[in-house]
């Protein structure tokens, strides 16, 4: 039986993948074509900072920034479906003064004015000023950081919005179908065998989150890669309407060993606050989905006792808790790249490291102009796997909050 030719396959449907789908579907129409194994990616929301934010490699590394100044393509998929996708909450960062926090700020501060990115630094007094919930003891010797410009992305329209543009063009989408391995093909091409057949293609886009590997070692190819287990809360308030977009922004504390994080309440949910990094190395095969109750504890604390709590109560009981997973690799940098210095140029992949959402609108269609035209005008020298952090065995892991363990079988993987 003939095997069906497409110019395009994708391999799964996350943020990154719906939106590498929707820009290939803008130039190529009915030859992209989209494959995704388990069910749609369910998050609600993601913190958008406009700049620079929540890891090492951002403070220490410039090569965020023309990211950053791009992230406004989410204008594009918001301009054709004429849904909003982007909401500008403000974003707020917030530490103790005299602590490696601080620091941080001084970097970011400093990263921020050679980037002409604007923003507002408050000492406690002007951040309750500004933002009465910040009322509990903990709030003394705190400085903040405002961005009014940052804020959150609806991840679940987004994802929908992309798909359903696309699928407009005819691009044609796969339930279900897990890609089994992929193979290159003397002609150029590649062959993609999935659960329900195979496929053969000019160019194929891997965006397979936390599985990337297990799609990527069909190639002879391993990026040493770290996933985590992480959860976000969700809390029942009846004080809902202090905590809305309009009044409260998204904030992150960076706080020694965790930085916390949580937003305003949006559409149809509560309140979410969650622990960066706070998880524990697990497999997609040996994940659970059973919340950490203990984690859940530190952030009721984290709120409870010292941030928002007395009239503009934040925290009522808890609602649920959403496990997830984190991709990261050891420099918590992006990797986006083809195979082309491994002789497979048909390949183009991407691994978001645990803070790509924001970027998700970006990325699609950069990995969708490597793939039509294998290149790219957007400045992706950083993220390409020709870096200490993927080719050097001895490179040691630098996420600002370190997991506990780093896995034998993940540290001992090298490319
Ligand atoms: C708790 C939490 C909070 C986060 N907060 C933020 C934030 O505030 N800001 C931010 O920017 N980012 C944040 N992130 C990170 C962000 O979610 C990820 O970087 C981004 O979603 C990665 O997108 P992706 O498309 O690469 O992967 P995913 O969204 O994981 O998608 C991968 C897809 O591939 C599919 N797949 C896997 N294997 C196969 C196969 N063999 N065949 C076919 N399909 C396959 C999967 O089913 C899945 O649908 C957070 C992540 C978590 C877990």
């Amino acid at each position: 039986m003939e095997v069906p030719f497409y110019e395009y396959i994708v391999v799964g449907c996350g943020g990154i993948g719906s939106a590498v789908v929707y820009w290939l579907s803008r130039r190529a129409g009915k030859s992209a074509h989209l494959l995704f194994a388990y069910k749609h990616k369910t998050y609600v929301l993601f913190i958008y900072p406009p700049h620079v934010r929540r890891t090492q490699v951002y403070q220490t590394d410039a090569s965020h920034f023309p990211c950053v100044s791009q992230i406004s393509m989410w204008a594009e998929a918001e301009k054709e479906s004429g849904i909003q996708l982007v909401y500008k909450s403000g974003s707020l960062d917030f530490t103790h003064k005299g602590t490696a926090g601080e620091d941080l700020f001084r970097r970011y501060c400093k990263a921020m004015d050679d980037g002409d990115i604007p923003y507002d630094l408050m000492d406690a007094k002007e951040l309750q000023e500004r933002f009465p919930q910040f009322s509990g003891p903990g709030v003394s010797g705190l400085v903040a950081l405002l961005q009014k410009d940052g804020g959150l992305v609806d991840a679940a329209s987004s994802n929908a919005v992309h798909v359903q543009l696309a699928r407009g063009r005819g691009a044609t989408v796969m339930d279900n179908t897990a890609v089994l391995k992929i193979d290159t093909m003397d002609d150029g091409t590649a062959m993609v065998h999935t659960s329900r057949g195979r496929f053969r293609c000019r160019r194929v886009v891997v965006t397979a989150g936390a599985w990337s590997n297990n799609v990527l070692g069909s190639l002879g190819v391993h990026i040493p890669l770290v996933v985590s287990q992480e959860q976000v809360t969700y809390y029942n308030t009846t004080n809902m309407k202090d905590f809305t977009k309009d009044k409260f922004p998204a904030w992150i504390y960076h706080g020694d060993p965790h930085d916390i994080y949580g937003m305003a309440i949006h559409g149809n949910t509560c309140s979410k606050i969650g622990i960066d990094c706070g998880g524990f190395p697990v497999t997609p095969d040996t994940r659970t989905f059973i919340p950490d109750p203990r984690r859940e504890e530190q952030c009721k604390k984290f709120i409870w006792m010292h941030y928002c709590i007395g009239p503009m109560q934040y925290l009522g009981p808890i609602n649920y808790t959403k496990t997830c997973l984190y991709t990261m690799t050891y420099d918590r940098s992006f990797v986006i790249d083809s195979l082309k210095s491994k002789g497979k140029p048909q390949v183009v992949f991407c691994i978001g490291a645990g803070h790509a959402y924001k970027f998700a609108a970006l990325f699609g269609r950069i990995l969708s102009e490597l793939a039509i035209d294998g290149r790219t005008d957007l400045p992706i020298e950083p993220f390409t796997m020709d870096r200490p952090a993927i080719t050097d065995p001895s490179f040691r892991p630098i996420y600002q909050n370190k997991l506990s363990t780093i896995p034998q079988a993940a540290s001992k993987a090298r490319l």
